[in-house]
């Protein structure tokens, strides 16, 4: 529903147009189809660059008028600018939450105000007010990340058991990390029971592993304490790591004592997530060995959906309706696919669909 203060707004806006051209339709009329609040959590990683350019180029295709945020990792801010897209008078919020825990009074005050809410790739956890969410399987993601390491320590170290691997995990306040680390830990456990795998720093548990905000740096000084404190007489061969941020940290780590540099110390597998350039570029230089697409303009494409549904009262398209409670209720979701790239099909994954031009990775 229309608020108030933006119905008075547009008419303003109508009185002023009408008075210097009566036979001019202003563009806010054509855009005018409804108005659409997107919180984006950082502009520190290329995906949600690539995700608020598509919501925003999808939504002004449709005819919504839009305004987009980014907060820079800092819950406060986000809440300010949810709180302002609301006393703008926003008819649907898309949000992708910095911390998922932290919207509860915020999404109230959308409801009071009759705002429907799309919970965007992340889940927004404690509330009712959450109308639906767009995503991906985000426990698949998990388990493509585990079996593209155990398929690299498979290529790469044929002759070694166990394999020692150390295991990383996202921001405990993202509810997506804990998919992602269940969903690798399906894959792994079995081959830690049957001694195939070793973690050496015995840490593992979302607790002991997650890595808050999803920061590269914090993963990078993670990994050089594992590495001193664990590995002085021994190699790693793998880790799992759920981002391509951390893993450009981690990999960093890794070569700044040797790994990578000769036949004695081959850079262990390391996985990662978001297919983001400098990943495919640590991919193609044999540092980085995956990560996982998620195709942002399928998400924005679902989303978009769901937001015209909203608005104009249909019946938004959803495949999932038992997977994410959010602690109040099941929030009604569309879950995309997500896709393992390695050196193997990166050219296929993301320069044949247009994700990427090849110019961008070269
Ligand atoms: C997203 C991932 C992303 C991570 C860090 C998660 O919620 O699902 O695609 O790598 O946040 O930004």
């Amino acid at each position: 529903m229309r608020s108030v203060t933006r119905l008075l707004a547009t008419s303003a806006l109508a009185a002023a147009a009408l008075s210097v051209a009566p036979l001019h339709v202003p563009e806010a009329f054509a855009q005018d189809k409804g108005y659409v609040g997107i919180a984006m959590p950082t502009k520190s990683s290329a995906r949600w660059i690539a995700d608020g350019d598509n919501m925003v180029k999808k939504l002004q295709e449709a005819g919504y008028e839009t305004d987009l945020q980014y907060a820079e990792d800092d819950i406060p801010n986000q809440l300010a600018q949810i709180e302002n897209m609301i006393t703008k008078g926003v008819d649907v919020l898309v949000i992708a939450a910095i911390d998922g825990t932290t919207l509860t009074s915020a999404l109230a005050n959308a409801a009071a105000a009759d705002i429907e809410v799309v919970a965007y790739d992340r889940l927004i956890r404690d509330s009712g007010d959450v109308d639906y969410y767009a995503t991906f399987d985000n426990f698949k993601v998990g388990v493509q990340q585990a079996e593209t390491l155990v398929a690299g320590l498979k290529e790469r170290f044929p002759d070694v058991r166990p394999w020692n691997v150390e295991l990383f995990g996202g921001s405990p306040d993202d509810n997506n990390a804990y998919f992602f680390y269940d969903g690798a830990m399906s894959v792994l456990q079995p081959l830690i029971d049957a001694g195939d795998i070793a973690i050496p720093s015995g840490q593992r548990g979302m607790d002991t592993v997650g890595t808050l905000r999803w920061d590269g740096a914090v993963a990078q000084s993670r990994m050089d304490n594992l590495l001193s404190a664990n590995y002085t007489d021994k190699s790693v061969h793998g880790v799992l790591s759920p981002y391509d941020g951390l893993s450009i940290g981690i990999i960093s780590s890794l070569s700044g004592i040797g790994y990578g540099m000769g036949d004695d110390m081959p850079m262990p597998i390391v996985t990662g997530q978001d297919a983001e350039i400098p990943s495919i570029k640590a991919i193609l230089r044999g540092d980085q060995y995956s990560t996982i697409f998620k195709d942002t303009r399928a998400l924005a494409e679902v989303t978009v959906g769901m937001v015209n549904a909203l608005i104009e009262g249909g019946e938004p398209e959803i495949n999932d309706t038992k997977t994410y409670d959010n602690g109040v209720k099941v929030v009604p979701s569309y879950l995309l696919e997500p896709v393992p790239v390695t050196e193997a099909n990166w050219e296929k994954v993301l320069i044949d669909s247009g994700y990427y031009t090849a110019d961008q990775v070269n």
